[in-house]
């Protein structure tokens, strides 16, 4: 496992919110984060069928473009009843002419369900993989998971995404209705920081 050993990390991402978090979650290695919009980078296209597949795609990108080790992600949401469906097309699901729209995503997954008469309990789980690429064309991989069960009607409005309609195990309450830090202490997402941080930081 090759560590991180610089000083400025390039986060392979446009989303201001993504780019805070991780700034925060590395401020305790003496890391300094730059977001991709400011390297002027633009978004390369997704074409793998894996989350592993297309996080590489986005990390090498970036470490090739500005010499700078890069960290990206790419998460979703796989059901049971659909085959793993939407998986890496989680966010595609919610496209629409005038921009996204994650409750006519969450119908359709719902309506899916339905169609595929499998019976609850329905299982489910989000993804998320992080990748850290280095400008030789080195990467480390992590993948985090956080199994739960989807649940209808939607309930609550915190968070994001597909957050109403997913329970974690041994939760009653959907992510949506979550305090949004203890969500994001159990999530794909936090599993997956562990594992990078452990991996590459320590
Ligand atoms: P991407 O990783 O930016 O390609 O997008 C993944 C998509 O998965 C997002 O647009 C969300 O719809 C969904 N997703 C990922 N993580 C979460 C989560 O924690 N809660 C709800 N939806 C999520």
């Amino acid at each position: 496992m090759r560590k991180f050993e610089g000083k400025e990390l390039l986060v392979a991402t446009h989303n201001q919110g993504k780019l805070e978090e991780i700034a925060h979650l590395l401020s305790d290695f003496g890391v300094s984060v730059v977001g991709a919009a400011e390297k002027g980078l633009g978004e390369p296209e997704e074409t793998e069928t894996t989350f592993v597949g297309n996080a590489r795609i986005k990390a090498h990108a970036a470490a090739k473009a500005t010499g700078l080790p890069a960290l990206s992600d790419d998460s979703g949401l796989e059901i049971d009843a659909l085959d793993g469906a939407p998986g890496v097309y989680t966010a595609d699901w919610a496209e629409t002419q005038t921009g996204r729209d994650f409750e006519m995503a969450m119908e359709k997954a719902y309506t899916a369900i339905v169609a595929s008469e499998k019976e609850p309990p329905w299982k489910a789980r989000f993804c998320c993989t992080l990748v850290l690429a280095w400008p030789d064309g080195h990467d480390e991989v992590f993948p985090g998971t956080i199994d739960g069960q989807i649940t209808w009607p939607m309930r609550g409005s915190q968070g994001h995404g597909y957050d109403p309609i997913f329970v974690p195990n041994g939760h009653t309450e959907t992510f949506g209705e979550m305090d949004r830090w203890e969500k994001n202490r159990m999530s794909h997402r936090a599993d997956a920081f562990r594992k990078l941080v452990e991996g590459c930081f320590r």
